[in-house]
């Protein structure tokens, strides 16, 4: 136990694949906010890259190589944040793997890898994680989900059947878990250019363009605009949301309407034009 005069433990934020793309834009808002974090993913130089740029922003943080298809690696970078931090307040699942591909050539391999990462991590995480959520003081889980996963996902089979998954687990957790104070909810970012989705997803102009076309705000968002929102999700502000689902995609999952009658009604010459990328402000993500 702490002696009675030592200072309070600093908030403590769990983000899976923390050092690259959102999730790296995630916990660099979450340092901003005074959390302590542990970034976890597979790649080693991915976590300490993460981490140099976080530590540049003044956060404490700990790295932790891990799979998170493999329930005892999560178990082990649990244990990590006990003996390093001995708490943890905030858990982000947001690790994933994904890439295009027509439902008949997804390979079992191929469905396995991504409903491991997306689905089984998602849910070992959670698990693990649970007993020091429970003693923190304002615990919440936030999981990145993507509309497909209530729409659909043509060209991403295994990926909607994985995030559909996430969101029933979500809304459930939140259901039993609301009575040990954990609230738990999900972001779903609309199109966001990382290295790993223009690796994997954007991968030509063509692509690129149809997507734009698909949001009415005609463009892609930042990992800042998704970041916001899992700080949001995350802090007291959100102290009676638990189970929700917050899109952060431009109107993306609510596409063109049925008949898509605007689109042969030219806008109106006087009014303004769409707001850019992060609404005319400073793009602050990591
Ligand atoms: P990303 O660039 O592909 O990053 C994925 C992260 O997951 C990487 O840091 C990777 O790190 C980690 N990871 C992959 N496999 C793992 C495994 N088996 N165990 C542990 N970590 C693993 O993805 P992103 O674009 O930043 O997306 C972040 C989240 O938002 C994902 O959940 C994604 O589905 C969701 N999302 C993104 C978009 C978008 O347009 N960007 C849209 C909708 C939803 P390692 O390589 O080091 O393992």
């Amino acid at each position: 136990m702490a002696p009675p005069d030592a200072p309070p433990s600093r908030p403590v934020a769990l983000v899976t694949g923390g050092g690259t793309g959102l999730g790296l834009a995630i916990a660099g808002v979450l340092a901003d906010d005074g959390y302590d974090l542990v970034l976890a993913s597979r790649s080693d130089e991915h976590l300490q890259a993460g981490a140099d740029r976080l530590r540049g922003r003044g956060a404490r943080v700990l790295t932790s190589p891990l799979d998170v298809r493999l329930p005892e690696q999560v178990d082990r970078t649990i244990d990590a944040v006990r003996s390093e931090y001995g708490r943890l307040d905030v858990l982000v699942n947001n690790a994933a793997g994904n890439f295009a591909a027509p439902a008949e050539r997804i390979s079992p391999n191929g469905w396995r890898a991504v409903v491991g990462i997306v689905l089984d991590g998602t849910f070992y995480c959670s698990r693990a994680a649970f007993p020091m959520l429970r003693a923190a003081p304002a615990p919440s889980i936030v999981n990145l989900v993507a509309s497909y996963a209530w729409t659909a996902g043509p060209g991403t089979a295994h990926s909607a059947a994985a995030k559909a998954g996430v969101v029933a687990l979500t809304r459930t957790l939140a259901v039993e878990w609301a009575r040990y104070g954990i609230r738990v909810n999900a972001v779903s970012p609309g199109p966001v250019r990382t290295e790993g989705t223009d690796r994997q997803l954007w991968v030509s102009e063509a692509v690129v363009k149809a997507v734009t076309d698909g949001v009415p705000m005609g463009r892609f968002g930042t990992p800042s605009e998704i970041a916001e929102a899992v700080r949001f999700l995350a802090s007291p502000r959100a102290s009676y949301i638990t189970g929700e689902v917050l899109s952060v995609d431009g109107g993306q999952w609510l596409g063109k309407g049925a008949l898509r009658l605007l689109e042969a009604i030219a806008p109106d010459p006087s009014a303004s034009a769409p707001p850019a990328a992060g609404g005319g402000q400073r793009n602050s993500g990591a």
